[in-house]
């Protein structure tokens, strides 16, 4: 039986080392090796004597998900297409932005929330990612993307925009969270985790993990459009949401993000505009509108440009932080929405 190392947590490797008689430092050595210096075998820990490398290999190794695909779009998105284990596949996606490069990461393969407007919910559901499947996302792109000899790491952001409902694969996003702030050092306020809206799950995430930021993604602004483009409005309710991101905890100068895909005739009226307005009242938010980046087979187009000014105005003249974002990638199939990872 081989053992990945990337499935254990900090106190199960030192544990490992401990079972193994090594002294605990070679536990610190293997941590930084695998997390800082992104080694992808036991073999380049040239830290630790040959003999110890062979030996510890006979029964350890450290586990890496597979570069299937790498395209770059026009713009400078960049997708990455990776095979699992068990040859499922899920795509992560860098966008850079002036000083920033943030990493779009998946929490599972395909997803079973089946939002109209969203392709990876046509693949349905395959399974969670686990936590080192998440975090190795960030492990694999910084291999790829940082010149050798370079010890630093160029993501600045991390967002769980990618495939998935990170709040449906709680313990395993949790887990991969924690990983992320103590052994690759990343900070919590530069990860964003994004969800359709799981009430119990958003209660719970600021008492166990990290103080990430969190993002909504509304698309409605009532009840019967949320739940015609976002079936999981049905089991939670707009206004249950609404009350429990009212009961958020925020520490001052906090905010919650609020996304809002728009849809030309379903979304975007100057109603639309008011409402969500009103419904806002009391959260301290920011909105990001996204105008709709279509697939094949789509029944929606985005509004036209005048329609979403518009919008953005009336929120604006509301007191809103609003921001259309202009998305990238759509090129090479790397926008909101747009990742299927090869499935047919
Ligand atoms: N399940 C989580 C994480 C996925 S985030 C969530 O819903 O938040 C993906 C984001 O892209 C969501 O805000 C979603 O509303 C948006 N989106 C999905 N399909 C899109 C499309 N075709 N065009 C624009 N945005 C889209």
């Amino acid at each position: 039986m081989m053992f990945n190392l990337k499935e254990f947590s900090q106190s199960e490797i030192e544990k490992i080392i401990e079972e193994e008689n090594l002294p605990s430092f070679r536990g610190k050595q293997l941590i930084q090796w695998i997390y800082k210096k992104f080694a992808s075998s036991i073999g380049e820990i040239t830290e630790w004597p040959k003999s110890l490398r062979l030996s510890f290999s006979q029964k350890y190794y450290i586990g890496n998900i597979k570069l299937i695909e790498r395209k770059i779009s026009s713009d400078g998105t960049e997708k990455f297409l990776w095979e699992l284990e068990d040859k499922e596949k899920i795509e992560s996606v860098i966008i850079p932005d002036k000083e920033r490069l943030t990493l779009c990461i998946s929490s599972q393969v395909g997803c079973p929330l089946n939002c109209r407007f969203c392709l990876t919910g046509k693949i349905g559901f395959k399974r969670n990612l686990r936590a080192w499947e998440i975090v190795d996302q960030f492990i694999q792109v910084s291999r790829l993307i940082t010149p050798k000899d370079s010890k630093e790491i160029k993501i600045t952001n991390i967002v769980f925009m990618g495939m998935g409902e990170p709040l449906l694969n709680f313990d395993n996003v949790v887990q991969a969270l924690w990983r992320f702030k103590k052994l690759i050092e990343f900070s919590p306020r530069r990860i964003t985790v994004s969800t359709a809206g799981i009430i119990p799950a958003i209660k719970e995430l600021p008492y166990k993990a990290p103080p990430v930021k969190l993002a909504l993604s509304l698309n409605a602004t009532n009840q019967k459009t949320r739940s015609f483009l976002m079936p999981i409005n049905k089991k939670y309710p707009l206004h249950e949401l609404l009350k429990t991101l009212r009961e958020y905890p925020l520490k001052p100068g906090q905010r919650i993000t609020f996304e809002y895909v728009m849809l030309k005739g379903i979304n975007s009226s100057e109603e639309d505009a008011l409402r969500l307005s009103q419904i806002l009242k009391g959260i301290p938010s920011k909105i990001n509108l996204i105008p709709f980046n279509p697939w094949e087979g789509a029944e929606f187009k985005k509004p036209d440009e005048p329609e979403i000014l518009k919008f953005q105005e009336i929120l604006a003249s509301k007191s809103y932080s609003v921001f259309i974002r202009k998305s990238k990638g759509i090129d090479i199939l790397a926008a909101c929405g747009q990742l299927k990872a090869l499935y047919t």
